[in-house]
């Protein structure tokens, strides 16, 4: 499996400095930064240090690929109560930029609030006055998306398997995106990059491991005819990586 075994030291040492003279320049790959940043985790700037990255960068704004990027490293990140109240403060008195609101409203759609939620806003709210604009709006949107029979909430004629709802929402998007990305948008199974269908795969079965749904290490991408046979052969459930590696030739780690 392993082929630097078969590597003797001099041949290894002429590798790394052919590679070595080839990385020049070069992006490095997404591994290579994974495990720089990895290295670098523990590590705190200075508060100097800090103060001056924030100077450099002062007007200069992300592209929507970094965007991208950032936010899909986030996710699964949860901010602390300080960065929390720095980021309301920064924000304080701030207008947001047209359609922010309904991408909210999107982005929040099918989600939970959490416990306490209501009781909180409701506490903000006290002493609040609504506009009279404000209160006409509001009955607007309640008559709109008045629950009755179909949308009640006790409905149950037609009811969705939680996990299709859960397959559609934005974190398996954004999970698709990110495994075909590392995986250089090619089958790991036949290579095939162009002209073909590519479907990541859920290394441990999606309904066994809920808590490695969204988890970019247990996907792998596939294209649709490879995928249909690594089913028509492990079956879908109780699904593992022991299995995927025997169906790649043991190529992947
Ligand atoms: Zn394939």
């Amino acid at each position: 499996m392993n082929k630097d075994k078969h590597l003797t030291k001099e041949w290894k040492r002429k590798i790394g400095e052919a590679n070595k003279i080839a990385l020049k320049g070069r992006r490095l790959s997404l591994k290579t930064r994974e495990r720089m940043s990895e290295s670098k985790i523990g590590h705190k700037h200075s508060e100097k240090t800090k103060i001056k990255i924030g100077n450099s960068r002062k007007g200069i704004k992300h592209t929507n690929k970094a965007k991208k990027k950032i936010s899909i490293a986030r996710i699964g990140k949860k901010l602390s109560k300080k960065t929390k109240i720095k980021i309301g403060n920064a924000h304080r008195g701030m207008k947001r930029p047209k359609g922010t609101g309904k991408k909210i409203s999107k982005a929040l759609k099918g989600r939970k609030k959490p416990e306490g939620f209501g009781k909180k806003i409701s506490k903000i709210q006290i002493g609040r006055t609504v506009s009279l604009e404000i209160k006409n709006l509001m009955s607007k949107i309640m008559k709109k998306s008045a629950r009755r029979g179909k949308t009640h909430p006790f409905w149950k004629g037609g009811v969705t398997p939680i996990n299709l709802k859960i397959r559609k929402c934005r974190e398996t998007i954004i999970w698709k995106q990110s495994v075909l990305i590392r995986d250089d948008y090619t089958c790991q199974k036949c290579s095939k990059k162009e002209n073909i269908e590519l479907h990541p795969h859920h290394i441990k079965n999606f309904s066994d491991y809920p808590e490695l749904r969204f988890a970019i290490d247990n996907g792998i991408t596939f294209c649709k005819k490879c995928h249909n046979t690594f089913h028509k052969i492990y079956g879908y459930r109780n699904n593992t990586m022991e299995q995927v590696k025997n169906f790649i030739g043991g190529k992947y780690d």
